[in-house]
């Protein structure tokens, strides 16, 4: 379960002063699948940075997992993220000097997962991606949607019961984003919590609730229709 509490963030350059999250709260239960929509500079990515502990908030509190995150210390909210939570970027975010296996395995590594699991943790969730071909090639030589399934592959490798997801199909053509929906609805059937922040109407109605943002509060948060 997820509890937000009249979060806020403001980013403070030199000269400027941006709100970009303005008391925002919310509940999700888990296995919901919630988008996260609005217009551009709204604070979409802003939230899904702090719900997966990438960045901290100026103010209000959350909770993920039962567990309160503000005033965390650094160390622990490292560890929580490894071991909780799988991000997926618009941009893939693979690492160009590593091939495909070693790319997947990565997460495994930081939380010292033994060899033996590492190799089979990385086979079954190449397989289940369809990805296993790939394994020795490296970022560039795979198509946008072959590197945005290894993204996922790697998001999932540690059984994260919680993936946050900005704009996974940005980047993709009809065809790839189309499976990179069906990956997360089965993942999502499977029981994993989805919060993925997109652009596209259609892609936010496989979700089962959209929230919408607008200059960093919450203007309308509803159960999509079957
Ligand atoms: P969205 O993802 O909805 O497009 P963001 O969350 O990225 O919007 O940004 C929200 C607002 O916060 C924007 O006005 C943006 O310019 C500002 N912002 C985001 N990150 C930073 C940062 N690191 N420093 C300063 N301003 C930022
Ligand atoms: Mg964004």
């Amino acid at each position: 379960m997820i509890k937000v509490t009249n979060l806020s963030k403001v980013f403070r350059t030199e000269e400027i002063e941006t709100t970009a999250l303005n008391g925002v709260s919310f509940e999700i239960k888990d296995g919901e699948f919630v988008a996260i929509m609005g217009p551009s500079g709204c604070g979409k990515s802003t939230l899904l940075n702090i719900l997966g502990l990438l960045d901290s908030p100026s103010g209000g509190s959350y909770e993920l997992l039962g567990t309160e995150m503000s005033g965390m210390k650094e160390r622990e909210r490292t560890h929580f993220r490894k071991g909780n939570i799988g991000f997926v970027f618009q941009s893939f975010n693979l690492i160009d000097e590593l091939n495909i296996y070693d790319n997947i395995e990565l997460p495994l590594r930081y939380l010292n997962i033994g060899a033996a699991e590492r190799r089979q943790r990385v086979t079954d969730i190449m397989k289940r991606m369809s990805i296993s071909h790939r394994a020795k090639h490296y970022p560039q030589q795979l198509s946008g949607g072959q590197q945005q399934r290894v993204a996922i592959a790697r998001a999932l490798v540690a059984n994260p019961k919680l993936i946050l997801a900005d704009e996974p199909t940005g980047n993709l053509d009809s065809k790839n984003g189309r499976e990179v929906m069906t990956l997360l609805t089965e993942l999502n059937a499977d029981g994993t919590t989805i919060i993925m922040v997109t652009h596209s109407p259609k892609d936010a109605a496989v979700a089962q609730r959209t929230i919408n943002l607008f200059d960093g509060q919450i203007v309308s948060d509803v159960k999509n229709e079957l």
